[in-house]
């Protein structure tokens, strides 16, 4: 869809897009002139497979301080984003004919990326709050489960999970010996009352096998840098590393240095960029609560809302004549007739619903939000 609008705004039209996974931020300053250092510094050689020492030491310190993970240094892995992290972790780790457990709705690239890995992504239902219940991840599983991939706080739903939510599912990991992964890539971005708790420090005998991801894209807006991080125990580093040296040699030099000076000096630019997220998201909310029949769990992390639109399903566009059957026609549409471009659900197993992005101005924010409503109440039964 973001193409799609890029291709809109060439034909000279005005879109309004909520479709960004990316921050519309720049980098921390100190990351920036770090950046630029290190090339005057000529330090833009290979490092490391794992990355260059002084980052694994920011990495590991930030996750003690704000994680209460107890990582060393030398199990963490520096590599060319988070995505990369995890799918070189899933492409070590699990075996053909392997299954791996996937909470939905979710980020659409696990389900790819487990396939990648010759093994079958079993997609599992959350409930309307957007949290996964052991009931269901237990009736999915058989004797090939080896992996259970979490993401809080999740893109697309925003949803940040409680601790009883990560201790019963943990403790069923950690019962059946299932692998976790937990994607923790917006970790740093939680609203109002939510606290990020990482499932690996809530159950600590998980990080016997699970691993950690995050990364510099979200939180310090460094997306194109290229930036994730890994941690695990010392068998799964080395196998990620060695995969990492063959595949890719070392994650990008420059940006290793520009992110240990993001992560030692940084928190003043994160926070603010979060408080602006916050803000937005309030905003967002409030608009989206005064349409009636709309229904969407309230973004406590990350940046974006999952709005279920199954009220609407079957109703018909006065002005195109379309007959909205998925959250597919109803993003269409509403990009043909108010050119705003949404993602639809089915990108994240979700296809009654539609995600919106508030990586966004509030004056977009709104303008978009007051179209949508507009849409949504002109479609006729
Ligand atoms: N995990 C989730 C849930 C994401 O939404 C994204 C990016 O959209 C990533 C991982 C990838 O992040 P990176 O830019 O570090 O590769």
């Amino acid at each position: 869809m973001a193409a799609r609008a890029a291709r809109l705004r060439a034909e000279g039209k005005s879109i309004l897009s909520l479709t960004a996974g990316e921050p519309d931020f720049r980098p921390p300053a100190c990351a920036e002139e770090a950046a630029m250092q290190a090339i005057r510094d000529g330090r833009g050689r290979y490092t490391a497979a794992a990355g260059i020492v002084e980052l694994r030491e920011a990495v590991a310190d930030t996750l003690v301080r704000e994680a209460g993970l107890p990582y060393r240094a030398d199990q963490i892995v520096v590599c060319n984003g988070a995505k990369i992290a995890l799918a070189q972790a899933i492409l070590a780790l699990v075996e053909r004919g392997d299954n791996v457990l996937l909470p939905t709705p979710c980020w659409t690239s696990y389900e790819e990326m487990v396939r990648l890995a010759e093994a079958e992504p079993r997609l599992v239902a959350c409930g309307a709050d957007g949290l996964p219940r052991v009931e269901d991840l237990e009736a999915a599983r058989d004797d090939r489960t080896t992996m259970l991939l979490l993401n809080t706080p999740c893109n697309p739903t925003g949803a940040v999970y409680p601790e009883e939510t990560l201790v019963s599912v943990g403790r069923w990991a950690l019962e059946h010996g299932i692998r976790v992964m937990s994607d923790e890539i917006y970790a740093a971005l939680v609203y109002g009352e939510a606290r990020h708790l990482s499932p690996l420090a809530v159950v600590p005998e998980l990080q016997q096998t699970g691993i950690w991801v995050g990364g510099m894209s979200k939180a310090y807006a460094m997306t194109g840098w290229r930036m994730g991080f890994l941690a695990a125990a010392p068998d799964v580093v080395e196998a990620v590393s060695t995969m990492q040296s063959q595949l890719a040699s070392s994650a990008n030099a420059i940006s290793q240095h520009a992110s240990v000076a993001a992560l030692r000096g940084g928190d003043e630019d994160r926070e603010r960029m979060r408080a602006t997220f916050e803000a937005r998201r309030d905003l967002v909310v409030e608009r989206l609560h005064s349409i009636d029949g709309l229904r969407f769990p309230e973004p406590r992390g990350a940046f974006y809302v999952l709005a279920d639109i199954s009220p609407w399903l079957g109703r018909t566009d006065p002005d195109s004549g379309r007959t909205v059957e998925s959250g597919d026609d109803f993003v269409e549409l509403l990009l043909e007739q108010d050119l705003v471009a949404l993602v639809p659900g089915s990108a994240f197993a979700a296809p009654h619903c539609v995600r919106l992005s508030f990586a966004a101005s509030e004056d977009v924010l709104e303008t978009a939000l007051d179209r949508f409503a507009a849409r949504l109440a002109s479609l006729k039964a």
